[in-house]
């Protein structure tokens, strides 16, 4: 490109971004959130009181009611369904414990999660994730009766075969689908294209039996791109010989499904925010919030039951599995924590730091800071600042409450998805976790 050429370019692009600005996130919809955990705040100063401050709270019966809900969603809809709790979305044991109470199995990523899971005694397991090493490998085979292999590559079925064999087990296995050929999501699994070769090769591996397929897409707000997917599959399937098709006894269609909430942004998050962010402009008000809206997840499974139907089921009835992370448990954990230093009538420091969460979340996604020593429905400007030695710990630039001091307990809600996984041991020490419910 010359360089006339790459500056229209961009232009027209920068210019297509500012006018399209995100949605403002609805006051009514705020208003809502907020004022539900402040109804709440008496059960919640009542835990800091008894066990001190910074706190990770998870909340059990919220958990149990997501789990309820996102099962009771998809059997109404589909006729053999399985449930597996994606362990990297929040690794506390309990957590994974209460779903398997509640009709759960585990999808692991790791060795690591692999013993986590086995520790708390879950029987059924599906282990994902490229890059197994043979050790990670051999501690599938060891536990065969409870885990199915959702393998990565072909050399990687040639490494199970290897070292199922030598183990003299058979293991359960499916294979990984690369979602998108280009760019970063092509380190997943192998291409549709080479199904028919994978599934002849495994007729070849006598100690892994193969019986399905998974796939995954991140970050759905709404169910369009597993329903492309699921399109794509079922025309492929429909190409395959007869007794490959008769190999499919299971479909797992992944995890991704967004909080029914949406996704809530700073003004930083937004492409406009963004953009202008890199041109070092100011985006103006730090208390503008935007928002992008996701569907419910009875909307996801009537939707997604339909296209499963249609395309799949004509070719190949099978069990359709679903490893869901975020959906349900982002609502089940809140942070606590409180107020030790007020700099400025507008700037304080708290005794947590965001190596709680691994990373700068709240540059880019909103989540209302509750002060729950001084509720108030409002909110007001005021940087919020963690104590770590880095000025991106940041964990808003407001706060909802009447006033703000040295010794308030603060919380931010529904923090349960990729940030206790993502912890840091850094600086800090971390939060006590306390479980209710
Ligand atoms: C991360 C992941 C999930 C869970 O995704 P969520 O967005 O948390 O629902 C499910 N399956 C696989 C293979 C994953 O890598």
């Amino acid at each position: 490109m010359t360089n006339e050429k790459l500056k229209k370019s961009i232009l027209n692009k920068a210019s297509a971004i500012l006018e399209n600005p995100c949605d403002a996130l609805p006051e009514e919809n705020l208003v809502k959130f907020v004022s539900h955990f402040f109804r709440r705040k008496d059960i919640y100063l009542e835990m800091v009181r008894k066990n001190g401050s910074p706190l990770y709270l998870i909340e059990k019966n919220i958990l149990k009611d997501r789990a309820m809900a996102f099962r009771e969603a998809f059997q109404s809809v589909l006729p053999e369904v399985s449930f597996y709790y994606a362990v990297k979305s929040n690794n506390h044991p309990e957590i994974s414990r209460t779903l398997i109470e509640n009709g759960f199995g585990l999808d692991v990523s790791s060795g690591l999660e692999l013993e986590l899971a086995i520790s708390i005694g879950a029987t059924d397991i599906v282990f994902s994730g490229p890059g197994k090493t043979d050790a990670e490998l051999s501690l599938a085979v060891d536990h065969s009766a409870h885990v199915a292999v959702l393998m990565d590559s072909p050399f990687e079925l040639s490494r199970l075969e290897r070292i199922a064999e030598k183990e003299g087990k058979t293991i359960r296995a499916g294979v990984r689908l690369t979602t998108n050929e280009k760019g970063l999501w092509r380190k997943f699994g192998i291409p549709m294209s080479s199904i028919k070769d994978f599934l002849e090769k495994s007729l070849e591996c006598p100690h892994v039996a193969v019986n399905g397929f998974q796939f995954h897409t991140s970050w759905n707000l709404n169910p369009d791109q597993q329903i492309q997917f699921i399109e794509r599959l079922g025309r492929t399937i429909q190409t395959l010989p007869a007794q490959l098709k008769d190999m499919i006894s299971f479909i797992d269609i992944g995890g991704g499904y967004w909080p029914t909430m949406g996704e809530w942004l700073q003004v930083q998050g937004t492409p406009a925010g963004s953009l202008l962010k890199h041109l070092q402009i100011d985006s103006g008000n730090d208390l503008a919030h935007f928002y992008m809206p996701s569907e419910t997840i009875s909307n996801f499974s009537e939707k997604l039951g339909a296209a499963i139907r249609q395309h799949i089921f004509v070719h190949k009835p099978c069990r359709i599995c679903f490893e869901p992370g975020r959906w349900i448990v982002n609502d089940a954990m809140h942070l606590l924590f409180s107020v030790v230093d007020k700099k400025d009538v507008d700037f304080v420091i708290t005794d947590a730091g965001t190596n709680a969460v691994g990373w700068e979340r709240y540059e880019t996604d909103y989540f209302p800071v509750l002060n729950l020593s001084r509720p108030a429905l409002i909110e007001k400007p005021c940087m919020v600042s963690g104590s770590l030695c880095t000025p991106h710990d940041i964990w808003g630039y407001g706060y909802w409450g009447e006033d703000i001091s040295a010794g308030d307990i603060l919380m931010i809600p529904t923090q349960g998805a990729y940030t206790y996984s993502l912890r840091q041991h850094f600086i800090k020490s971390l939060p006590e976790v306390v479980i209710i419910g």
